[in-house]
């Protein structure tokens, strides 16, 4: 079976059981503060567990494309190094939600896996939770006896422990029990040798995990106590990549026609071929290195194609390291040195055209970022290499120490075992101590800032999801249903839950609402302020940080009544500024092309930002002209068209423009602003008619990375701000000019004119300095040979002072120069003696200066030859002169 095959009787199989198909979420993690990426298939159904929202059906099934580069789950180390693990994986995966439990989901699995797989029973292995004293979690007797009734006996169960067989969703929530499913791929030979059982879950390369079905029965609290949940739920995971190399007869997942393609191009490229080079597990780098571009490329392109652009910081950075990890590979054991990557992107997007067409829609955009990516990073990669000959150049100890190697691998990306490498090669060593040492210090640093204590949800009522009211209304009455206390660096939040609320939660660049939540208690009724309004997967969050707030919750025990009204006019303010958003984008694809696509925006009640795919500068004109759009637009004041619950295929036929990387559901808000101009799939807020936006213009254009720009403007009363305060400063340059008619005309002839009488005033300071000098000259004091010259002089800088006795010492036999000039109100003082007079009588101008200038408050330094100083005492000034002479005697 082709791995095209594979996922497709995956999905059938479970179709044929009742369940519903759901495409994959996007790589990139939304609305769910603990997650970058999904990392398993569950991650875009956490609220159905935790009860916030209510799935689309009891039983669903899906393939979905997950991320294990960060957080929790973090493989990157090992891939590529061990052929069973990728950065980027498909987990195939059915769900129960509250339906079915133990007995049918062991059931099918066991069925797809033998029945439609035809995969041979003996090489089956499966793990049951053994119990936990401590935890008091109880031997999952029920999987246990399933199992054996399955498979006849129990030969083939083994009991594995909290950490392989007990799933959390986090420090707090749903949890339970895991069943994992392992499978022997070796050779006969070797399964005679060595029973499979002995080798499950002992990292070998195959005998490996491929299916883990987890049993939520239990919530964790934030004491620790476990209760038992009302509703169960089944969470599967099955690594797609693995199980073809199960059915396929392979030994590695790169020997799968997942990734033969990719690597095939590779061979091409580099003039190497992969798996001819030493033994499978063997650490021959030319296989490593295939196997990391082949997998990192994955990641990269769907990351990317999913809205997440390699950057400095958080998930960007995330992308960036992998890229960056491949190239690395590719420069140090294939010899690329020109981009190689961004060549597999086409590929890639090929094979999944199908699958995940994303990529096949945007291949050029990704590609082209790939590849900037890549020249940047071939370069810091020679730097690099430059730095590292350089450390080895100045360092006699023979080790590199452990800063050092972190430093490398932080900054340029150079993993331990390339610089242990390189450092071998020239007969150096590493200090693997120390650079654990610096990478655990960075890792306690950051997980330091991303700790967020929260406190279980207090819970004063039963909500099934929030319904939102924003967009017909400003306030309304709703019910307090729960709250937490999260602790955070600053302090400590109140978060808050209501059963309706009219406040947006930010989401799709839109900041969060603020305003009051009052609480309607008779005798002692109270405002909450609002200062923020986030989303948690399904729920909204009210962000309180009010003082004693929770002391006077403390007192309910049922739902609350309470009244919530947002801050209208700066509300009013963020819709202008997402309708301009929507106006801009449409008068982008109209002036600058249609290949403008939203690559993430941002608007709150004072700007609105925005990201796009666009490979040069928008140059002024160009700025102008999507200005007079947009303004045109305004102008014309167009009704707001707001369609809800549209099918999406019918949104999509309307020529909607949806962004990527967002999760759209089945139906869809479609806001249109002139069917012919601006269609948008878009949960924000709006303004009635373009006419309230008023006004719209341009403050910056400029990169955001490579294929993105980034704008920002402003619109309504904030645009004309801004006009107001630029005539405003006109207006000032007109006074100062004395009503000049042509203002940059006249501020020209002004810096011209500046320009010439500097010149002016340098030539006469010349002159001066000139003829100080022939004083100077005249008055030399001849001292057993020396001659010395000791004098305050005038000179305009501390430059001069300098230029003044380097003149001077080109003038005379053994020299020994002492100036002091009032610079500035500050005194300043310099010696120069000749080299020979330094030897001769040890004398070092450094520390001359630096007695010598106490007397005037000051300090100072240089070499043995030359040194200055500065102080802050002129009184003092003549003093230090005489001093600084005096170490002549
Ligand atoms: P392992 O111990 O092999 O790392 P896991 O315990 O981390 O696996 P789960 O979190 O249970 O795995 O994920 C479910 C399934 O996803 C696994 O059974 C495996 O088939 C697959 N899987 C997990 N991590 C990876 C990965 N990095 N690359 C490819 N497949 C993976
Ligand atoms: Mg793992």
């Amino acid at each position: 079976m082709t791995s095209h095959q594979i996922r497709k009787s995956f999905l059938d199989f479970f179709i044929s059981k009742g369940h519903l198909i759901v495409p994959s979420a996007p790589l990139v993690a939304k609305n769910d503060p603990t997650l970058m990426f999904n990392n398993s298939g569950m991650a875009q159904f956490k609220d159905f567990f935790l009860g916030n929202g209510t799935p689309p059906s009891t039983r669903i099934a899906d393939t979905q494309k997950c991320l294990r580069v960060s957080g929790k789950h973090n493989d990157l180390e090992e891939v590529g190094f061990d052929t069973y693990h990728h950065t980027m994986f498909e987990m195939l995966g059915n769900w129960s939600f509250g339906d079915y439990f133990k007995k049918e989901a062991l059931q099918w699995s066991w069925e797809l896996l033998t029945e439609v797989f035809q995969l041979p029973k003996d090489r089956i292995y499966v793990s049951v939770f053994e119990g936990d004293t401590k935890d008091n979690v109880p031997f999952d007797q029920e999987a246990f006896d399933i199992w054996k009734s399955i498979l006849g006996d129990d030969s083939k169960i083994i009991l594995g422990n909290k950490k392989d067989n007990f799933w959390e969703m986090g420090d707090i929530g749903p949890c339970g029990p895991c069943s994992e499913i392992h499978i022997d791929l070796r050779d006969q030979a070797e399964v005679d040798l060595i029973s499979g059982k002995e080798l499950v879950n002992k990292d070998h390369p195959q005998v490996v995990e491929i299916w883990n079905n987890v049993f939520m029965q239990f919530e964790r609290k934030a004491d620790g106590s476990l209760l038992p949940l009302p509703s169960k739920h089944v969470d599967t995971g099955m690594g797609f990549e693995r199980l073809c190399m199960a059915i396929q007869g392979k030994k590695s997942n790169y020997d799968t026609d997942i990734f033969q393609n990719t690597i095939e191009v590779i061979e091409k490229m580099s003039n190497k071929k992969y798996g001819v080079n030493g033994t499978l597990g063997s650490d021959d780098y030319v296989d490593v290195a295939m196997r990391v571009i082949s997998d990192h490329i994955r990641a990269v392109s769907f990351a990317i194609s999913d809205g997440q652009l390699p950057s400095n910081a958080k998930a960007g950075y995330v992308i960036r390291r992998i890229l960056r990890r491949a190239v690395r590979y590719g420069y140090s054991y294939l010899d690329f040195r020109e981009p190689f990557m961004c060549k597999l992107v086409p590929v890639l997007a090929e094979q999944f055209k199908n699958v995940f067409p994303e990529l096949q829609t945007q291949v050029e955009f990704v590609t082209r970022v790939v590849e900037e990516e890549e020249k940047t990073f071939l370069r810091t990669l020679e730097l690099g290499l430059k730095r590292l000959d350089h450390i080895f150049e100045n360092n006699t100890s023979k080790t590199l120490d452990g800063q050092t190697v972190f430093e490398l691998s932080d900054t340029f990306g150079f993993p331990v075992d390339l610089t242990a490498l390189i450092a071998k090669e020239k007969g150096f060593e590493i200090d693997e101590e120390g650079f654990k040492a610096a990478l655990a210090e960075q890792k306690a640093r950051s997980r330091k800032d991303a700790t967020k204590e929260a406190a279980d949800w207090i819970e004063l009522g039963e909500i099934d999801g929030v319904e939102f009211l924003g967009y017909d209304f400003s306030e309304s009455e709703a019910q307090l249903v729960k709250y937490r206390v999260v602790k955070t660096k600053t302090g400590q939040e109140v978060h808050l839950v209501l059963d309706r609320t009219p406040f947006y939660a930010e989401m799709g660049g839109q900041v969060g609402d603020q305003g009051t939540i009052s609480v309607l208690d008779e005798k002692h009724p109270f405002n909450i302020n609002i200062k923020d309004t986030k989303k948690e997967n399904d729920l909204f969050i009210h962000i309180s940080t009010d003082k004693n707030l929770v002391d006077r919750l403390e007192s309910f025990d049922g739902p609350i009544a309470v009244f919530a009204k947002i801050n209208t006019e700066r509300h009013e303010n963020i819709k202008k500024n997402h309708t301009a958003t929507h106006l801009m984008l449409a008068a982008m694809r109209e002036v600058l092309g249609s290949h403008i696509v939203q690559r993430g925006s941002y608007q709150n009640d004072e700007v609105t930002r925005f990201d796009f795919s666009h490979f040069s500068k928008v140059t002024d004109e160009e700025l102008t002209k999507i200005e007079d759009v947009v303004n045109e637009k305004i102008r014309e004041n167009i009704k707001l068209d707001e369609k809800r619950n549209v099918p999406i295929d019918e949104a999509m036929s309307l020529g909607a423009t949806a962004t990527f990387g967002e999760k759209y559901g089945d139906f869809v808000r479609v806001i249109t602003f002139d069917p012919k101009f601006s269609v948008e799939l878009c949960g924000g807020s709006h303004v009635q008619g373009t006419g309230e936006i008023g006004l719209f213009k341009f403050t910056s254009e400029g990169s955001v990375s490579a294929g993105v720009r980034r704008v920002e403007a402003v619109t309504g009363l904030k645009a004309l701000e801004l006009l107001r305060s630029q005539t405003a400063t006109l207006d000032k340059i007109k006074e100062l000019l004395k009503g000049a008619i042509d203002l940059p005309k006249a501020i020209e002839s002004l810096i011209e004119e500046k320009s010439s009488l500097q010149k002016k005033i340098e030539a006469l300071e010349n002159e001066k300095v000139q003829a100080l000098k022939g004083d100077l000259l005249k008055s030399v004091k001849s001292i057993s040979g020396v001659s010395v010259i000791s004098a305050k002089v005038e000179v305009p800088n501390a430059d001069s002072l300098k230029q003044l006795a380097f003149e001077l010492k080109n003038q005379l036999e053994n020299p020994f120069i002492v100036l002091g000039a009032i610079v500035g109100d500050k005194p300043q003082l310099a010696v120069l003696i000749d080299e020979n007079l330094v030897k001769e009588k040890s004398l070092h101008a450094g520390n001359i200066v630096k007695e010598a200038a106490k007397l005037m408050k000051g300090g100072g330094g240089g070499q043995p030859h030359f040194a200055t100083a500065g102080g802050s005492d002129i009184s003092g000034l003549s003093d230090a002169i005489s001093k600084a002479e005096s170490f002549l005697q």
